[in-house]
């Protein structure tokens, strides 16, 4: 397929996991990429794997952390200077936290959380909206979580912000469809990424492979969920195929979220 010939794309957090993957799958059709990250590393890792599949492909990395609205600028100024446009943007870049019940949970880690998940995501709808209401399109992506959309336990920031985003959505969907501008979430239950890793490992230590056995007992499909099938969904969300799901919060979890 190639539904991002000629396409601009940014992704946060491209650089890892959810990001990197849907970086793959839209480079491999054709799409121009602006990918990223806090970690200059996993940028530079993200490129050369795309660069193995799809050779062709435009690729320009920007160091920045989505918490510093300075940087946000900086990352949409790049991308309309270099490219004159946006037609995609994945607001994908977040953190988990550190797991505790509520009354444990420490204010620094709720504010860490909150900056880097809804304040993160608020200051790149701001500024990619701003450029796609004046040319009259664009598809926004927004990683909210089946924490946005459920009750999890031990994850006071990490539900507050997911919840956020959600609302974020449905808000701005509401305020731009009118624009030509499609805004969706979607709600990934677990996906065997690193932020994934490192939650088993807070919950099992060193057994953290029992853990995830056990953690996805309860699953309908009993297994995690791959990142390139987040791939697959968010490729298609950001593709024209998309432009009337709007203001939509689409969950990828096997089922899980519906089970009670
Ligand atoms: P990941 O840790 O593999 O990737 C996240 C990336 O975000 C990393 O490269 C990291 O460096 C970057 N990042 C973190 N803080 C940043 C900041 N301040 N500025 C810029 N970049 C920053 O995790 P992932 O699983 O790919 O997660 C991606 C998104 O998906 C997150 O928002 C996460 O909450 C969400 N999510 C993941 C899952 C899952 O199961 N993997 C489930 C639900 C939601």
């Amino acid at each position: 397929m190639t539904r991002f010939q000629e396409k601009v794309v940014i992704i946060t957090g491209g650089g890892s996991g959810l990001g990197r993957a849907t970086a793959l799958q839209i480079a491999k059709e054709g799409a121009t990429l602006i990918l990223v990250d806090v970690n200059k590393d996993g940028l530079e890792e993200s490129k050369n794997e795309i660069l193995s599949h799809a050779p062709d492909t435009t690729i320009e990395l920007v160091e920045a952390n989505v918490t510093n609205e300075e940087d946000v600028k900086k990352y949409i100024e790049i991308t309309v200077d270099k490219f004159g446009k946006i037609d995609g943007f994945f607001n994908n870049a977040g953190i988990e936290g550190k797991q505790n019940l509520t009354e444990d949970y420490t204010v620094d880690e709720f504010e860490r959380v909150v900056s880097i998940n809804l304040n993160g995501v608020f200051y790149g709808m701001k500024h990619a909206l701003k450029v796609m209401k004046e040319q009259g399109f664009g598809s926004i992506v927004n990683t909210a979580s089946v924490g946005g959309i459920r009750g999890v336990g031990n994850q006071s920031g990490y539900a507050a912000s997911k919840h956020g985003v959600v609302g974020l959505t449905r808000n701005s969907g509401v305020e731009y469809g009118q624009y030509g501008v499609s805004i969706k979430a979607i709600a990934p239950g677990a996906i065997m990424t690193p932020m994934v890793e490192g939650s088993l490992k807070q919950i099992g230590g060193e057994n953290w492979e029992e853990a995830g056995k056990e953690f996805v007992s309860v699953n309908p499909m009993k297994r995690f969920g791959k990142p390139e099938e987040v791939g697959y969904l968010v490729a298609f969300l950001l593709s024209n195929q998309a432009d009337f799901i709007n203001a939509a919060v689409i969950p990828i979890d096997g089922g899980q979220s519906y089970k009670y």
